[in-house]
């Protein structure tokens, strides 16, 4: 059994070497992740610049990419073996909400969907200083687990989203869907030393839609939230409301 860690927080996050451990009593893992932070990069794939892999230690190796860059690579023919599962994280905060747009952790987990392998993304709903990766990875390990053993759906991964709890303050976990998180619409500008202006991007966490049965409800309920994704980006209802639709064209 190989299993494919990867992540975008970095190959040297804490959050990598919990899940590596977790997973290391399922079966041979090997890590291939960014060399160093590559959040909110989504799904973004490097052509024009080489790529490199460095060796950091036993069946542990750096890219100078993008996770998608990882996996894709691990899968087609960098690894020895074609791994049987991936698993990205655990991200040391929430990919929630639209999030899961941005996130380069969930990315990683979607390129191993789009190659076939069933795949796994574990986030950490923390703002720090303190993270409580130990649950998260555990959990990380029994899905891992029964997906190993009982596979996925097709076309489907995993988003897992884990409270920053200690464990015994997690009250289990929930399946959900996809929710929506808010966030502030301000930009900061300022001016740099040479006097020209430049932009901050990141609004302000607004919190969230509190519609039950979603991903940010389960896990600000104190639930671990397991959500299957798709990659198809079909607005399925529009598709049935857009159909009387009568253009003109000759
Ligand atoms: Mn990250």
């Amino acid at each position: 059994m190989i299993i494919l860690v990867s992540n975008d927080d970095g190959i040297h996050s804490e959050g990598i070497r919990a899940l590596e451990e977790a997973l290391a009593k399922l079966g041979e893992v090997y890590t291939v992740a960014p060399d160093r932070e590559q959040n909110a990069v989504s799904h973004s794939l490097t052509l024009h610049r080489p790529l490199r892999i460095e060796e950091v230690g036993p069946r542990r190796f750096a890219v100078n990419g993008t996770p998608t860059d990882c996996v894709n690579l691990a899968v087609k023919g960098f690894l020895p073996v074609r791994p049987q599962l991936v698993v990205s994280g655990i991200n040391s905060t929430a990919n929630l909400g639209d999030d899961v747009i941005y996130s380069g952790t969930v990315s990683a987990a979607i390129e191993g969907s789009l190659l076939g392998i069933p795949s796994i993304a574990v986030s950490l709903v923390s703002r720090g200083p303190v993270y409580h990766f130990g649950p998260a990875a555990d959990f990380a390990a029994v899905l891992a687990a029964e997906v190993i053993t009982q596979g996925m759906p097709p076309d489907t991964l995993l988003n897992v989203n884990v409270p920053n709890l200690p464990r015994e303050e997690i009250k289990g976990y929930l399946l959900t869907r996809q929710g929506k998180r808010r966030y502030g619409e301000k930009i900061e500008a300022r001016v740099d030393p040479r006097g020209k202006k430049y932009y901050w991007i990141g609004g302000d966490d607004l919190g969230f839609d509190p519609t039950e049965g979603t991903d940010c409800v389960a896990v600000h309920e104190g639930f671990i939230s397991v959500t299957p994704l798709h990659v198809d980006l079909t607005n399925y209802r529009s598709l049935q409301e857009l159909r009387g639709l009568r253009l003109p064209w000759p």
